[in-house]
């Protein structure tokens, strides 16, 4: 769970930062603020930043007028603040959901599919404006940002498809005088709790199919990056979508969380985020029998063989290991290299990390943002000490970046062992362990050897092992020398602990219907 910073409780390691003295600042620091400052006043002027809550088609503030600062992770500057709010205010927004899904599930597939097409396309028209917010509360590379809009707007192109396509069936009777049906209806209110590391698209992949089902959601997005959520909202707005099926709630994230699973109303959780939150959804939506998908953490192994093509898996690794500054959930988190090809990797792996450009997201050149905040820079400081500890090496990085903050420089680690730490949590940072292994079943083991299973990766040109390896590894995606995977027309969601169900695809609208059975007597 992300620090609370309500005003008045603001314990936000973030805080600090903005509090740095500006005459202790060096001249890049200073550049880096104005360019930010300019663009968050440019986004301001021309109403991309919300910072009010939406309930019914209505801005709200939190109803004991609490806030919480929204904080840019690269200058430490506080954006904007946005309401605090907690269990009241869920439910009056599930309240409006509730009313809203009555003409919003009646409404033919048609109208929904226009309404969703109408929002798309806002989005893509205004995407250097969001990927510039995204970037603001973010903080990953702008270039990064504009392409989450592009794959979050992706979602929402898709489902007004296939709102089209939610077929039921027909099935052959057991009894002459019967006819037996089976019609797909929407599951109801849907709460939608997402975390900071795609504020775009973790929300879309869920809100999209749920609309095109004819379910209405409640959103509440991480409290540190509510402002892509609610410019997303706006559009939504815009694009025609009736008041009361999106709103947008932030704030305290266990009493939204509560209110959503204690109402009899809500008919489904939808989650993305860490296992340990999920498991908690998990078990409160026991208690009114919710239907339940969870998008969870992960522990990626690439596995790079012999017979990889070395550019191939170079690329592959890099696309996987460092994008979003390795904050996501199928990054790369070891990188299992067999003997015969390891100090080549290595040396190659090493020598383009070092090229990494580090810097505010906004900086020409950049590939290489902050990480969210310094709870997450702590993590990854110690994950490494461990391995270090315990006869890792650092051959590139290895430690907090030279332009402070938030920002660790991009790593790369020789001769880390499966019981490492480093090994056995997810990362979320910008470090590569490399694993040296001797067999195929060596890496099969090593890499099942995880309670996680979302993405899995593997570099080899031999097509029998690509097949035996894929069918062996207890992943929910396996990329096969790719190290990007995510698209609107695939499954995405993992095995194990890494979650249920999956998202995107025709296979992402089961999760927001119900199977309703039909049988007709006395046909004869
Ligand atoms: P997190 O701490 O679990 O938070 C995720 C969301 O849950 C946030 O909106 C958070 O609110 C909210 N939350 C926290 N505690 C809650 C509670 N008791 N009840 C209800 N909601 C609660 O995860 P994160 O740090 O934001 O995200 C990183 C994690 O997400 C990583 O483990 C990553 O692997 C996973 N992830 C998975 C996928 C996937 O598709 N499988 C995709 C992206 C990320 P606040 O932020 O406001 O506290």
């Amino acid at each position: 769970m992300a620090l609370r910073h309500c005003a008045g409780n603001f314990l936000s390691p973030r805080r600090s930062a903005y509090m740095t003295p500006h005459s202790s600042m060096s001249i890049f620091a200073r550049q880096m603020n104005m360019e930010a400052q300019s663009v968050a006043a440019h986004l301001n002027s021309s109403g991309f930043i919300r910072s009010q809550g939406l309930i019914g088609g209505k801005w709200t503030d939190a109803y004991d007028g609490k806030t919480i600062k929204v904080c840019n992770p690269a200058t430490g500057e506080v954006i904007t603040n946005v309401p605090c709010m907690g269990g009241k205010e869920t439910n009056d927004a599930i309240a409006s959901a509730y009313d809203a899904f009555v003409s919003w599930s009646k409404l033919t597939a048609a109208d929904r599919s226009k309404c969703l097409r109408k929002w798309y396309d806002l989005i893509m028209a205004h995407k250097e404006e969001l990927g510039q917010l995204m970037t603001l509360e973010q903080g990953k590379p702008l270039k990064e940002a504009i392409g989450e809009v592009s794959y979050g707007a992706s979602f929402i192109e898709y489902y007004a498809e296939e709102a089209k396509r939610v077929y039921g069936d027909i099935i052959p009777a057991t009894l002459p005088d019967r006819r037996l049906f089976v019609l797909k209806q929407p599951v109801g209110v849907v709460g939608a709790i997402t975390p900071w590391n795609f504020p775009l698209a973790m929300i879309t992949r869920k809100v999209a199919p749920a609309l095109a089902c004819g379910c209405t959601v409640v959103i509440k997005p991480s409290e540190l990056t509510p402002l892509t959520a609610l410019a997303a909202a706006d559009l939504s707005i815009q694009a025609g979508i009736p008041p009361g099926v999106v709103n947008v709630v932030m704030g305290n994230a266990v009493d939204i969380g509560d209110a959503l699973l204690a109402s009899q109303q809500v008919r489904k959780i939808t989650f993305t985020g860490s296992t340990a939150v999920g498991k908690k959804l998990m078990a409160g939506a026991a208690a009114t029998v919710k239907k339940v998908s969870l998008e969870l953490g992960g522990n990626a192994p690439c596995i790079i063989f012999d017979d990889a093509d070395l550019e191939v898996a170079l690329k592959g690794t890099l696309a996987t290991k460092f994008r979003n500054s390795g904050q996501t959930c199928v990054c790369a988190n070891r990188v299992l290299v067999q003997e015969g090809i390891y100090e080549k990797f290595a040396n190659a792996l090493s020598s383009a990390v070092q090229s990494m450009k580090v810097g505010d997201g906004f900086g020409e050149g950049v590939v290489q943002g902050p990480l969210i905040n310094d709870a997450a820079v702590q993590k990854v400081e110690s994950l490494v000490q461990d391995a270090i500890s315990k006869g890792a090496k650092v051959l590139v990085g290895g430690k907090r970046h030279g332009l402070g903050r938030t920002f660790y420089e991009p790593t790369v680690m020789a001769d880390v062992k499966g019981e490492m730490l480093i090994s056995r949590e997810e990362v979320f940072g910008p470090v590569a362990p490399l694993l040296k292994f001797k067999t195929e079943e060596e890496a099969i083991r090593l890499a099942n050897d995880t309670n996680a299973g979302l993405a899995a990766y593997i570099f080899t040109t031999n097509v029998q092992r690509s097949w035996r390896v894929t069918e062996a590894l207890e992943y929910g995606i396996v990329g096969v020398n790719e190290g990007l995977v995510s698209t609107e027309v695939a499954p995405f969601g993992g095995m194990k602990q890494s979650g249920l169900g999956r998202e995107g695809s025709k296979y992402g609208l089961d999760e927001f219907l119900e199977i309703k059975y039909v049988c007709l007597g006395n046909m004869n």
